[in-house]
Order: structure tokens, then sequence, then C-alpha cells
């Protein structure tokens, strides 16, 4: 059972259907754990979106019943999408939105990537 407020895994998710080839994505990099993709709202020069392949609701869900092999596969995608994108030197912002408060839209796990420009503060005041 997922361990986040989110309820059991959506297979009609937004992502879910992306991982399915059912919703079209701008792919940036793929590997066996995990796709990464183009934000269809981007928020900076570069907004990319980074899905484990497995069914997590949420970060709490991933890294509580992911394997280490699903977690390190995961993580080191997500290192080697700002690798191939250039972004090492410029740097970049990873952001996982987890949760009611985090404003969490879609519920399949995923981290955010920004770059390519100045970042600015990490949160905004609402
Ligand atoms: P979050 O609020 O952290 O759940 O972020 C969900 C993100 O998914 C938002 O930034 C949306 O713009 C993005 N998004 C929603 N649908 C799509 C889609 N079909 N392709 C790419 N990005 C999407």
């Amino acid at each position: 059972m997922p361990v986040s407020g989110l309820g059991p895994y959506d297979d009609q998710n937004i992502f879910a259907r992306i991982l399915r080839g059912e919703v079209p994505c701008r792919k940036v990099f793929e590997d066996a754990h995990a796709l990464a993709f183009h934000d269809i709202a981007a928020q900076a020069p570069v907004h990319v979106l980074v899905i484990p392949k497995g069914r997590y609701v949420s970060f709490a869900d991933f890294s509580a019943r992911a394997s280490e092999g699903e977690i390190a596969g995961f993580f080191r995608a997500v290192g080697e999408v700002a690798r191939q994108l250039g972004l090492e030197t410029a740097g970049y912002r990873l952001l996982a939105n987890m949760g009611p408060d985090s404003g969490q839209e879609v519920p399949h796990f995923h981290v955010h990537l920004f770059a390519g420009r100045k970042l600015g503060r990490m949160l905004v005041a609402e």
C-alpha cells in the first residue's frame, strides 16, 4: 500500500499514460529506470520532469517501497539528464512536490529539473 496521503496508484494519471505511450511527450532521456521529458508548462528556460518507471504516487511512496536498484537507478538518471543537458557548470535546481501542502498535481512521483537562468529564492511567499 502507498504510504503517502495520495491514495492508491491511479493507472490513468497523465504520467502513467505517457509511460505507456498513450500520450506524447517531448522526451529528453530514457533508460530502464526513468523517463525524462519537458514540462508542458515550463516555468524556466529548462524545465524537465524525471519520473521513475514504477507505479509510485509520490516521493513518500517511492522512498518507502522502491527497491534499492530502482532508487539508485532513478537518481543516477536524474544526474545523467542534467549532464546530458550540459547544466553542470551553470547549475540547476531539483524539486519534488509531495502531498497537499506542496501542491502536487500529478500522483506519479516526479522530480522537476529547472535551469537556464538565475532561479532566485527557493520558495516564493504566498
Ligand atoms: P506537480 O505539481 O509537482 O505534480 O507537477 C506536475 C507537473 O506536470 C506540472 O509542472 C505540469 O505542468 C506538468 N504536466 C502535466 N501534464 C503534463 C504533460 N502531459 N506533459 C508534460 N508535463 C505535464
